[in-house]
């Protein structure tokens, strides 16, 4: 992929252009208790460069009207600029084209929508759908959901010790009535990247579809969906930069045309009358209603920040911060790292020996350091190693080698606090 080799060039010359980076955040020169900000809870939300909240700004100042609807310039000028998000999302994803993408609230109403529209019609009390054991609860709850409705099984595929999906294991689970496998391109949890490529390939050979959930990967490891030959990838716009509400469901165009709407109402419709009703074509059959549309531009432009940057040099500084405070953080006598896999990328997710997660997360907000802390959102996999949550600390290109010496002098203090 394009993407590996960018991943190549030299760590030392980009982290010279962080800086530079930092200087495109604004929320990044605030201070919290009097300290200036560290910010390391990229894993649940990212901050906006200014691109992305002047593109915002812009559309309520200069444009605001509906989409699809209007013959008056400004109407025309929303769709123009909101159907060109979209060609931005096909691009950066690498998608055959626009009708593959849906503008979706984030990854969350992305996974419901394949469950109700994709699994729903189909799933009966003989199929089965396969997850991992190591999925963030919104690919896990809409799958029993849509298992409560029509009787089938939702099959969980085992995560060995590391942190890492037993391929193995999840190859015996698909079967003749497997409809589908679900799961993440990146743990939000461990920070464990799944060999995506292989389960794809794997599932494809007994003819079952692969969604994956990319809420993680899409900002860290560059996604093309055609060299992964996924068949849905869903991710939200705010783990990349963009705003909050908005998101993108990508689908093969074949399992799109064939699914029904998920909702009904505006803009899903090409005419309606009581006797009967004839869906819009794709991407529009599952847009119903007024959509995000700053939020759509918002994520434009998200993603041309990102490109300007490169997604590879990105990716390299990110790499570096995470072996640079894994390296430190294994040096902490009662640290334990969760979540070794051999393939990760930007989140260290551990325990301190006698410390609650929470008193670890309560106790560096005062020093202004924000990691995030509890089960996050994926209490079945702190089940399987027997936590009750973690402290996770989860980097993005604007984080420094300095706020990771930070983040573990704060950790030496909570410590030294708890040894009182
Ligand atoms: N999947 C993963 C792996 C995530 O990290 C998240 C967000 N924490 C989600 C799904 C859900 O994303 P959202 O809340 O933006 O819909």
């Amino acid at each position: 992929m394009k993407m590996e080799t960018e991943v190549l060039r030299n760590p030392g010359q980009v982290h010279s252009e962080v800086a530079r980076w930092r200087e495109d955040f604004p929320v990044l020169r605030e201070t919290v208790h009097g300290k200036p900000l560290v910010y390391l809870d990229n894993a649940a939300t990212t901050h906006k460069p200014v691109s992305v909240i002047e593109a915002e700004a812009a559309f309520y100042r200069h444009t605001n009207s509906n989409v699809h609807r209007g013959v008056h310039t400004l109407s025309q000028r929303a769709t123009d600029q909101y159907e060109e998000a979209r060609e931005k999302v096909r691009r950066f994803i690498n998608a055959a084209n626009t009708k593959e993408i849906i503008f979706v609230r984030g990854t969350t109403e992305a996974i419901n929508l394949v469950a109700q529209s994709f699994g729903r019609p189909r799933l009966t009390a003989e199929d089965n759908i396969i997850v991992s054991a190591m999925e963030h609860h919104s690919n896990i709850v809409p799958w029993q959901m849509v298992c409560g409705q029509t009787g089938a099984e939702l099959r969980v595929a085992p995560v060995n010790e590391a942190g890492e999906v037993d391929v193995e294991m999840l190859g015996r689970l698909i079967g003749p009535k497997t409809k589908l496998v679900a799961i993440t391109h990146l743990s939000n949890a461990l920070g464990s990247i799944t060999p995506v490529k292989r389960i794809i390939k794997m599932a494809h050979a007994q003819q079952v579809p692969v969604l994956l959930d990319g809420a993680q990967a899409i900002a860290h490891l560059g996604v093309d969906v055609k060299a992964l030959d996924c068949d849905f990838y869903a991710f939200s716009g705010h783990k990349i930069y963009a705003p909050t509400g908005i998101g993108v469901l990508y689908g093969k165009e074949a399992w799109l045309d064939a699914m029904p709407p998920y909702q009904g109402g505006g803009d899903m419709i090409s005419s309606v009358t009581f006797g009967e009703t004839h869906y819009n074509d794709l991407p529009y059959k599952f847009e119903a209603g007024t959509p995000n549309i700053a939020g759509a531009i918002g994520l434009g432009h998200a993603l041309d920040y990102v490109s300007s940057l490169g997604i590879g040099a990105i990716a390299a500084h990110e790499h570096d911060l995470l072996e640079y405070a894994t390296g430190l953080a294994n040096g902490i006598k009662g640290l334990k790292i969760i979540g070794t896999a051999r393939e990760k990328a930007s989140i260290l997710s551990f325990t301190l020996e006698g410390v609650h997660p929470h008193d670890i997360g309560t106790i560096l907000d005062h020093d202004g350091i924000a990691i995030r802390a509890g089960h996050h959102c994926a209490m079945p996999i702190m089940q399987r190693f027997g936590l009750a949550g973690t402290a996770r600390a989860s980097f993005s290109l604007y984080n420094t080698r300095a706020e990771v010496d930070a983040l573990m002098a704060g950790i030496a203090r909570v410590q030294e606090m708890f040894q009182r």
